[in-house]
């Protein structure tokens, strides 16, 4: 690839959605950096603005929108680029939008400097086998690292096969050389991110467990984190590794999307609510003061009062530390959105809100439970009215008054004074 013939050029990001997109802008503004442009704030004035979209929710693709038109209105000599799964699924919607200059999907997005240096509208052959691994590092003590991309299930509601392809991923030999530069880049915490992580390898005959086997004999002084992990994914044997290892942290990850077994089938999901609640005992078992995070979708197209009624009783007895909610919105490229009977979009709200409140107890309830526990806290460099933020092996926020020789230090805490969602140091 040329130099930039312009170093002065300014190049500004903004990342709408998931972790993997915080990865992947970060890989492609390095990208830019290495050719010679300027990474600028997004609030200040740059040459070229980059929005990597998100398509999860109809909400998410209309504050997208929003962005670029009041991005055009502050800066109309601007050129803006859109990339990622909003541009990917719907670019018919961005390309009659007259503030966009150029719209890469998932597969030509790493493409983008050719296309903003030949300044050309026309978007080369997707190649949706492509595998591109990055990894964060705007933060210092946090990276996202991604291990795989795409997904082959087509859960019905779900736009991301669509959006990303099928499920793909570099070797262990490979996935550990990226490990390895992320860790050079000075970060003390990394996460590892993908679309169907647990799904890493099986089209070159590894296996996820392998890989973070792999990753715990790396030295280092830092930690690793898993996201998101399919429940049916999560077997025994990554449950055991995570509990007796020091360098994966006690937290889990679980999307169960709905708490009742009829809305599971609708979706197409792999499980049934017992092997959920059996998922959860046996890390609970291993692990008692575990986080374990579950996503969770209200208001799917079938889903009746009495679906509702079930999923709340089984949530609300599962031993979880906090739900993830998402209103359901119809993406149009998925089978759901074609059933005919919808729950209507106040109705969606309102079990959203029940499900947030439950959620709320939960982490309450959680968060009381590690009271008297000394916990490791990594400190991160941001502050906020004086005081610095970190979290404990199991995902608690701590707040302490902030102290520069912290920053990006694991200090032993005694979780000893709760207020709302942090404890005070
Ligand atoms: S497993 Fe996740 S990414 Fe794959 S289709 Fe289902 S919801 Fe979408």
């Amino acid at each position: 690839m040329e130099q930039n013939n312009n170093p002065h050029t300014k190049v500004a990001f903004h990342t709408l959605g998931c972790k993997l997109n915080f990865s992947e802008s970060s890989y492609i503004a390095k990208t830019f950096l290495e050719h010679g442009y300027e990474i600028v704030d997004f609030k200040d004035t740059a040459d070229l603005y980059v929005v990597h979209s998100c398509t999860v929710t109809a909400i998410a693709e209309k504050k997208c929108r929003n962005l670029i038109r009041s991005l055009k209105t502050n800066h109309p000599d601007a050129k803006i680029a859109v990339i990622g799964c909003y541009s990917e699924i719907h670019p018919e919607t961005l390309e009659v939008m007259p503030e966009v200059d150029f719209i890469c999907g998932n597969f030509d997005k790493y493409d983008l400097i050719n296309r903003y240096e030949k300044a050309i509208r026309q978007q080369p052959e997707n190649d949706k086998t492509l595998f591109v691994p990055t990894f964060s590092s705007g933060d210092r003590t946090r990276s996202f690292l991604k291990v795989q991309d795409g997904c082959d299930y087509f859960c019905t509601y779900c736009a991301v096969p669509y959006a990303r392809g099928r499920s793909r991923s570099n070797t262990i030999a490979e996935t550990l050389k990226i490990t390895r530069e992320a860790i050079n880049s000075g970060c003390r915490e990394i996460v590892l991110t993908g679309v169907n992580v647990g799904d890493f390898g099986k089209h070159h005959g590894e296996t996820f467990l392998q890989l973070i086997q792999a990753m715990d004999q790396i030295e280092w002084e830092g930690r690793f984190r898993l996201s998101s992990i399919e429940p049916e994914l999560m077997s025994d044997e990554t449950i055991d590794f995570v509990a007796d290892s020091n360098r994966f942290m006690p937290h889990f990850h679980l999307p169960l999307q709905a708490g009742s077994d009829a809305v599971l089938e609708a979706m197409h999901r792999r499980y049934r609510t017992d092997l959920f609640a059996e998922r959860v005992e046996r890390i609970r078992q291993k692990l008692p003061l575990a986080c374990i995070a579950v996503d969770v979708i209200a208001g799917f197209s079938t889903e009746t009062d009495a679906d509702f009624e079930t999923a709340y009783r089984f949530i609300e007895k599962t031993d979880i530390s906090y739900l993830h909610v998402f209103t359901y919105s119809e993406r149009p490229e998925t089978p759901a959105a074609k059933i005919a009977n919808r729950v209507p979009v106040h109705l969606r709200r309102e079990r959203s809100q029940q499900l947030q409140q439950l959620s709320e107890q939960k982490k309450t309830d959680f968060y009381r439970r590690n009271i008297g526990q000394t916990e490791q806290v990594l400190f991160e460099a941001d502050q906020h009215k004086g005081m610095m933020f970190g979290f404990t092996r199991n995902y608690i926020r701590v707040a302490t008054p902030y102290r520069k020789e912290w920053v990006n230090k694991t200090i032993d805490v005694p979780l000893e004074k709760m207020e709302d969602d942090v404890f005070l140091f």
